[in-house]
């Protein structure tokens, strides 16, 4: 693998067949969005991608939560001139193509919420940073114009992208990105923990989130491979209870690492899935994997090198393009094999110890699982309170709490927060600074109030009377009420954020 640098564009390239296959990496993704801006960097994305002219080149773009990638496999000119052109469109965006596009996500509907990593995200940071997996925003037609400029003047720059190529490289090749350094990427704080959790969502299957120092260590690494091969020996072969075990880590900055084991269950079975999941966890943080698991380990990871070496090859390409804009130190495959063979089963355990206390084990809302048992403690979605705070209350009108149980609601607008009973009793608190974003209704006669804390609560008329729309109009902070849609919205009562809606469970 050899570094070059194109127009200050960092590129990494091997040699490989006479097809090229090449991509340009951006360090922008969803955990650099916020709520109001959910869908900005993939309508960025979407916008770079309509100006380039047609072609049968194979190519593709794809936005993930921390990176933008487009891709192109074929003739190197070919390639060459699609770089070029998506450099070029970056720099200048075709904006009036901007309904069609919105129009075009809209129908794509590549919505993350509901997944099972997006409800462990929310759980470890809210609705910030990676949490935003957990919610569809208001959505595109919500975004202005100066607001997608700006997101691409900031992230889609030369000194956040990066390409790498294997074959040959196109010739002539240029990266005409507008000038810019990397930008500060903000770090989500992380909720207070002070030892493991538990929690649900809406996301379908059972997992697992770890917070670990950088990705230097390969102990880590290791012992969630054996943690997932345990699983795959007791939930899946002996027990038929699953299909898949899955890993991803997300490394926030060069030392902080979040890693997600997410295990999909069979219908019914969540319960038992994730009880065989903590135990594993929890029996591999106090004897540590045993030396034939470990070597069992390295050996699947040699296999794999083995296996197709163009594949190795692209994959550590890639890895390389994405550590240069991560900022991230990047460590070539066979030195992360050679460190492997060298990690003793005391340092896994030692490892995994080390993550226990920002444990956060989830499980699909709705199931029938009473939680791991002390010392885990369960972990509401958003912030539960136990009693409704001092302030001005508002509440349905006496006959209608008579005839419905959904009227049994109170609002409570006070001086530090917003709060809301819903019909289970469960009071939901938004203080005002974290207010996140306020929606108003079309009509004028509804709010919906969204927090940074996954509390939102939804004001309406109809049941609370026009006097607490207008007190929580007076009150919500200027910048946090979102711009009129550019087409007309759905009916703004819809919840917006799933697994946190006014009406819905902690
Ligand atoms: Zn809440």
């Amino acid at each position: 693998m050899q570094r070059i640098d194109i127009d200050g564009v960092p590129v990494f390239t091997a040699d490989g067949p006479a097809r090229t296959t090449a991509a340009l990496v951006f360090g922008v993704g969803l955990r650099d969005e916020t709520f109001a801006t959910i869908e900005v960097t993939h309508l960025v994305e979407h916008l770079a991608m309509g100006a380039l002219p047609k072609s049968h080149l194979r190519c593709n773009a794809v936005t993930d939560v921390d990176t933008t990638t487009f891709h192109a496999t074929g003739r190197p000119e070919a390639v060459g001139a699609f770089l070029e052109g998506v450099c070029r469109a970056l720099g200048d965006l075709p904006t009036e193509r901007m309904e069609l596009e919105v129009g075009v996500l809209q129908a794509e509907s590549c919505s993350t919420a509901h997944s099972t990593l997006g409800a462990l995200w929310a759980a470890r940071f809210g609705l910030t940073g990676p949490g935003l997996a957990v919610a569809d925003g208001p959505g595109p037609e919500y975004l202005a114009e100066e607001t997608v400029r700006a997101h691409a003047r900031r992230w889609f720059t030369r000194g956040n992208a990066a390409v790498w190529c294997s074959g040959t490289l196109p010739p002539g090749l240029r990266l005409p990105l507008p000038a810019g350094p990397r930008p500060e990427r903000a770090v989500p704080q992380a909720r207070p923990q002070t030892g493991p959790v538990w929690t649900t969502g809406h996301g379908a299957g059972v997992g697992l989130l770890l917070t670990a120092g950088g990705a230097g260590d390969p102990a880590l690494t290791m012992g969630v491979e054996v943690l997932k091969e345990r699983l795959r020996d007791t939930a899946r072969h002996a027990r038929g209870l699953s299909y898949s075990v899955d890993s991803l880590a997300l490394d926030l900055t060069a030392d902080r690492r979040e890693v997600a084991v997410v295990v999909d269950a069979r219908e019914g079975q969540e319960d038992a899935v994730a009880g065989l999941l903590w135990r594993a966890y929890t029996e591999l943080c106090a004897s540590g994997p045993t030396a034939a698991e470990l070597a069992h380990a390295v050996a699947g990871f040699e296999e794999e090198l083995d296996a197709d070496e163009r594949a190795v090859t692209e994959s550590e390409l890639a890895d390389a393009a994405y550590c240069a804009v991560g900022g991230l130190p990047f460590r070539p495959v066979q030195d992360v094999v050679d460190a492997w063979r060298t990690t003793t089963p005391e340092r896994v355990a030692a490892a995994l110890r080390g993550t226990r206390s920002t444990a956060i084990l989830y499980v699909p809302e709705g199931v029938d699982y009473p939680g791991p048992g002390a010392p885990v403690e369960r972990r509401y979605v958003c912030d539960v309170q136990g009693a409704l705070p001092v302030g001005q209350t508002f509440r349905p009108s006496a006959l209608a709490r008579l005839l419905s149980r959904d009227s049994r609601v109170a609002l409570v607008v006070g001086e530090q927060e917003l709060a809301h009973r819903d019909s289970d009793g469960d009071v939901h608190s938004i203080p005002w600074e974290l207010v996140e974003a306020a929606l108003p209704s079309e009509d004028g006669r509804a709010v919906v109030v969204v927090g940074r804390n996954l509390c939102s609560a939804v004001v309406d008329e109809q049941r609370f009377g026009r006097r607490a729309v207008a007190a929580v109009q007076a009150r919500v902070p200027a910048a946090r009420w979102l711009p009129r849609p550019r087409t007309a919205g759905d009916d703004l009562v819809e919840a917006v954020v799933p697994g946190a809606g006014a009406a819905g469970r902690p």
